[in-house]
């Protein structure tokens, strides 16, 4: 039975969506070549708990984390340990939640080590455009099976490989409540109309390759047979009358355009050669140049000024600064 959550629930979900995203974003300064996903499930357990949560993946039906941290061919479950390091090249997926007074947020997202092949990079951008391609169908009224379509969609036009044993799920009082959200048209979600006060995790999850994949050793990782790299991007949503919610925070906060996203921030300090440092409005910091329009125009960039950036998608790190407010 697919549950509706009530106001003070969904505030509940909000708190535990906001901690979790609040993590996937500061983990943008940590991951980095060099540091185990250890580091990086340790540093999401002391993440949550500071926050006076509960991280909600450690010890769910024994999983010994609180992340699952996932490398490359690893499509999900990775359990993260002191010998697995990354390194430049590497993709890397953290999926993770919080519980707050009881009701859980799931989240993913993955993470480009240094400098990734093209097709790689597209896969990781693709895949993040079909998870807001999913929600973008999303409101009352809709028929689910609109929302697996939408997901596939993207992975059709791209020739992906989409894992038919891995779905998205109802999210609430429990990590995985119905219904199933699979990443591809089925006759299942046909019958399931989508209503305001639902708590979805939507979470599409392709492959450069295969759709078949192995179970490791460990019983928890799963790897894709032919050893092609793998993207997942999730969000937990609340269905709502006109639309959705997303309840773990917004990564794309401006318009998007051609691998590009444009944000809003704070200059901090110039960088002797030139550069500036730059505060988005969600804390995360940015290197950025002046574009040459800029530049031709004179407009000179002081500390305290508010900059338009725009940030490709696949280096969050570095970006350009396009307009002086
Ligand atoms: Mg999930």
């Amino acid at each position: 039975m697919i549950s509706i959550k009530r106001e003070n629930e969904i505030e509940y979900m909000r708190q535990a969506g906001k901690i979790a995203y609040d993590l996937l974003m500061s983990l943008k300064d940590v991951i980095k070549p060099g540091i185990t996903t250890k580091d990086i499930d340790d540093f999401a357990y002391d993440f949550i708990v500071s926050r006076g949560a509960k991280p909600a993946f450690l010890n769910y039906e024994g999983f010994p984390a609180s992340a699952c941290v996932s490398l490359n061919d690893m499509v999900v479950h990775g359990i993260p340990n002191k010998n697995t390091k990354l390194k430049n090249g590497d993709i890397v997926t953290v999926d993770t939640g919080a519980i707050v007074h009881g009701y859980y947020s799931d989240t993913a997202y993955t993470y480009i080590v240094g400098e990734v092949d093209k097709k790689t990079a597209a896969l990781v951008e693709n895949t993040r455009k079909a998870l807001y391609k999913g929600l973008s169908v999303i409101k009352e009224g809709v028929v689910l099976n609109e929302v697996c379509k939408a997901i596939e969609s993207v992975a059709r036009e791209n020739g992906y490989g989409v894992f038919d044993v891995l779905t998205g799920h109802g999210v609430g009082t429990d990590l995985h409540e119905d219904p199933y959200i699979p990443n591809l048209a089925n006759h299942e979600s046909e019958g399931i109309i989508l209503k305001s006060g639902m708590t979805l995790a939507i979470e599409p999850m392709f492959s450069l390759g295969t759709k078949e994949v192995w179970l490791m050793p460990d019983e928890w990782g799963i790897v894709t047979r032919d050893g092609s790299n793998t993207a997942h991007f999730e969000h937990t949503i609340l269905v709502t009358k006109d639309g959705y919610e997303i309840l773990t925070g917004e990564w794309k906060m401006a318009k998007e355009k051609d691998g590009y996203i444009e944000l809003e921030g704070k200059v901090l300090e110039v960088i002797p050669g030139g550069d500036f440092k730059v505060q988005l409005d969600n804390g995360h910091i940015v290197i950025a140049r002046v574009s040459g329009k800029m530049r031709l125009n004179m407009i000179r960039i002081y500390p305290g000024d508010t900059v338009l950036m725009e940030v490709p998608i696949c280096d969050l790190t570095h970006g350009r600064i396009i307009y002086r407010k």
